[in-house]
């Protein structure tokens, strides 16, 4: 029997709903499988942890964690604390200690959902976004001087390495090699920023060399945007700045029906941290404790998450139950539906346990 060890962080709003959502779909489905299970530990760490303690993971919390094979992550963000606090304090913690360096965000529009550009077709959007995770416009570097006088100054500078660039670009050609069309758009905005940028296409073109199979293009990342709307189905895989990708994915969320259905991985694919597994939308203040918020983004991440885990044969069978659920109506209210979080998920491992929808 094969054991992998998960660490359950919920943290805020309707990471509390989604997350114990996720694992009963978990369970269910090792119990369906047989042949392997999880061995879950939860960590009460977030914005509550830090009203009690004064931070949003004990000082020792990385160290904690080494000792799993995956991390399952809900959402932070609270009304009552700065948005930096949390998210520093906690998921940006996480990423950077242990370096997971490439985010994975795939985007279709599942079986059941609309889209709300209107020519898509069920089929035509199946995207995966890899945003590197660990550098560039969000690597923290820069400061303030003359604060408060006329002359204060911001600045906010974007780090490009060549080992950070050669990785997540290793990275998103490995994972357009994988897939049917093997097609990757390399996005920059190498026309207005002319070092970093440029640097980035020429590793683009050093790492492509490595990839005979794959067909490559270069892509601006404002026409980008364009094209994520007009010629959806011309898209397979894409990779991105920390910047432009993050942009990137919430438009390919919300192309794909709700931020609720969007999942997210946060990989260190050489395999020395644990990595970590998440619905990319937020803490959801608007919906938190009413039971509504959708689960399919944490299901379908918990897919990401058993493939990671070497358990691909359970990520599909979880996946063809949401896709069945979805399918059969059986939805949250911001996919048009009035079904709760608690009905999709009993839903959800009713399909599991193959039962007829
Ligand atoms: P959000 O993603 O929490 O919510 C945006 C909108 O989408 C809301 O109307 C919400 O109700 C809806 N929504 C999100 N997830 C949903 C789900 N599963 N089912 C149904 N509807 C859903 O973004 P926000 O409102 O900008 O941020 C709220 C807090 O979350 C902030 O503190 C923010 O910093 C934080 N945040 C955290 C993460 C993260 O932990 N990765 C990501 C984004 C935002
Ligand atoms: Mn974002």
């Amino acid at each position: 029997m094969r054991t992998h060890k998960i660490a359950a962080i919920p943290a805020d709003g309707i990471g509390q709903e989604v997350i114990p959502a996720g694992l009963a779909v978990l369970r269910a489905l090792a119990e369906r499988c047989g042949d392997f299970t999880l061995d879950v530990e939860h960590f009460d760490w977030g914005s509550d942890y830090y009203r009690a303690n004064g931070r949003m993971m004990p000082e020792d919390g990385l160290e904690t964690l080494k000792r799993f094979d995956a991390i399952y992550f809900g959402a932070v963000g609270d009304k009552d604390l700065p948005d930096d606090i949390t998210l520093w304090g906690l998921r940006l913690k996480i990423c950077q200690g242990f370096d997971q360096y490439a985010n994975i965000r795939p985007t279709r529009v599942l079986p059941g959902l609309t889209s709300p550009l209107r020519a898509v077709e069920p089929g035509d959007i199946d995207w995966v976004i890899v945003r590197e995770n660990s550098e560039g416009e969000y690597a923290g570097h820069g400061g303030r001087a003359h604060r408060g006088h006329p002359e204060e100054i911001a600045t906010e500078t974007a780090i490009f390495t060549r080992a950070g660039v050669t990785r997540i670009m290793r990275t998103a050609f490995e994972i357009a090699k994988s897939r049917p069309r093997r097609l990757l758009t390399v996005v920059t905005k190498s026309n207005a920023q002319k070092h970093g940028m440029v640097f980035w296409d020429e590793i683009a073109a050093e790492v492509a060399r490595d990839y005979p199979t794959v067909t490559w293009e270069k892509e601006l990342v404002d026409a980008m945007a364009a094209r994520m709307i007009q010629r959806p189905g011309s898209i397979d895989t894409v990779v991105a700045t920390n910047l432009h990708a993050d942009i990137l994915s919430d438009l390919a969320g919300a192309v794909a029906g709700s931020l609720g259905v969007a999942p997210t991985a946060n990989l260190d694919p050489s395999r020395r941290y644990p990595s970590m597994f998440e619905p990319i939308h937020g803490s959801a203040f608007d919906i938190a404790g009413k039971g509504v918020a959708n689960p399919v983004a944490t299901f379908w991440t918990a897919t990401m998450m058993l493939e990671h885990l070497g358990e691909p044969v359970a990520g599909r069978l979880l996946m063809e139950a949401v896709e069945r659920v979805c399918a059969a109506g059986i939805r949250t209210r911001d996919v048009g539906g009035t079904a709760t979080t608690a009905e999709v998920t009993e839903a959800v491992i009713a399909a599991i346990k193959g039962a007829n929808l």
